[in-house]
């Protein structure tokens, strides 16, 4: 692994520049893959359409046994893994200082990778796809094309491998650490009681790998995700039916809201997952370095104002304000509106906030009384002077 040490501050050399922030659409990722058709190492099919039309693409690489098939975007508005796989490609295109990791993989693994199954969120930045079906959920009853396509895939290709790929709430954090979950990782169950068998095992496995490599870039930011089963998803079904399956979660990172930092470190899971796959290093590995990953918690707020001094009916009281900026994207499709909304109220001193502020010297003044689940609409101020102004959840001003 002492290849990846500088993989970060490399990035740029196969970082993929037409992806800048999250509401990149079909059409680009068409175009990509259109440029890389005429490369010979690559086989690129198209392996199906989404409900609205959009083709779902496969793309072969490599000349190993062991066969891995790597999916992102089932939810329409969770675009991270799509940058990361791009990026990836672009890496297995190249030649130079990591042709000894790409010569592993290659000899090893054939990767088949499938970048956006939900074209139609993508477009309008949604997690369902057009037919408002959460696609994670469509395992049996298969109503949704993309759900149609994936199970067929997985049972063509018989991966012993897979990668579901994925983004989370920004809210959850790497166990009581008070780091957010930049990254979370699961073996997910294929039963109620959780059980390992060596499927399973293997996926626990990579990812203690992962885990350890992924510590030296974001040191405290790796959760392990709930790993309650859940019977409709696909994760927990490809378990079961004998793929070891490997769930990455993007979550949220400090200063990087359109996960330009958070894609280069879901590159390095990915990558280093594939060398130790290629090379079985993980074989070594024992389950307990899997269970030492802290769980994610949801400890994390997007602002949080603690020792506000607020009252009610004339009664004065003490409380700490958590709040959620709650996305939603623009009319042009190509950015988001941020709401913040009061989520909890009282003592957070066990919470933590991307951004925080203690007012306790500072006086509140609540515009529209503070309501869980409602939109703030708050005026902070240090004597006359204006610190932070939130009207009907919009952050107008903001002065540190
Ligand atoms: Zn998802």
């Amino acid at each position: 692994m002492d290849l990846l040490n500088n993989l970060i501050e490399n990035y740029q050399s196969f970082e993929e520049i037409q992806i800048k922030d999250r509401f990149f659409k079909h059409s680009l990722v068409s175009d990509l893959l259109d440029s890389i058709r005429n490369k010979k190492v690559f086989r690129v099919e198209e392996a199906g359409l989404s409900t609205m039309g959009r083709s779902i693409n496969l793309i072969k690489w490599g000349n190993g046994p062991c066969r891995v098939f790597l999916w992102s975007q089932m939810h329409g508005d969770e675009a991270t893994a799509t940058m990361a796989l791009a990026d990836l490609i672009n890496f297995l295109s190249q030649n130079g200082i990591y042709n000894e990791i790409r010569d592993s993989i290659d000899k090893n693994c054939t990767l088949y990778i499938l970048p956006m199954l939900n074209p139609d969120g993508a477009e309008l930045f949604t997690r369902r796809n057009a037919m408002e079906i959460d696609i994670n959920r469509d395992f049996h009853r298969q109503q949704s094309p993309e759900g149609q396509l994936l199970r067929k895939l997985r049972d063509k290709i018989h991966p012993h491998f897979g990668f579901n790929l994925h983004d989370q709430s920004t809210s959850w954090s790497a166990g009581k650490s008070g780091n957010p979950a930049t990254i979370s990782l699961l073996a997910p169950a294929y039963d109620e009681e959780l059980s390992i068998n060596p499927v399973r095992q293997k996926a626990m496995q990579v990812i203690a790998i992962m885990n350890k490599e992924l510590q030296k870039s974001i040191p405290g930011c790796v959760g392990r995700f709930d790993d309650e089963h859940e019977p409709r998803a696909f994760g927990d079904n490809f378990q079961a039916a004998g793929t070891s399956t490997i769930l990455i979660e993007a979550g949220g990172f400090h200063n990087d809201p359109e996960k330009q930092y958070i894609r280069k470190v879901y590159f390095k899971a990915i990558i280093t997952g594939l060398i130790s796959i290629a090379d079985e290093s993980y074989l070594h590995v024992k389950n307990e370095e899997y269970f030492s990953i802290p769980e994610n918690k949801k400890l994390h707020f997007h602002l949080l104002l603690r020792n506000c001094k607020l009252q009610r009916n004339g009664i004065p009281y003490l409380a700490d304000v958590g709040l959620i900026a709650e996305e939603k994207i623009n009319e042009d499709l190509q950015s988001v509106s941020y709401t913040y909304v009061v989520n909890e109220l009282g003592d957070l001193s066990q919470y933590y906030g991307y951004e925080e502020i203690n007012c306790e010297s500072f006086n509140i003044t609540e515009i529209r009384g503070l309501k869980i689940d409602e939109p703030a609409d708050i005026i902070i101020q240090d004597g006359l002077n204006i610190l932070l102004t939130i009207e009907n959840g919009r952050l107008t001003n903001i002065n540190e």
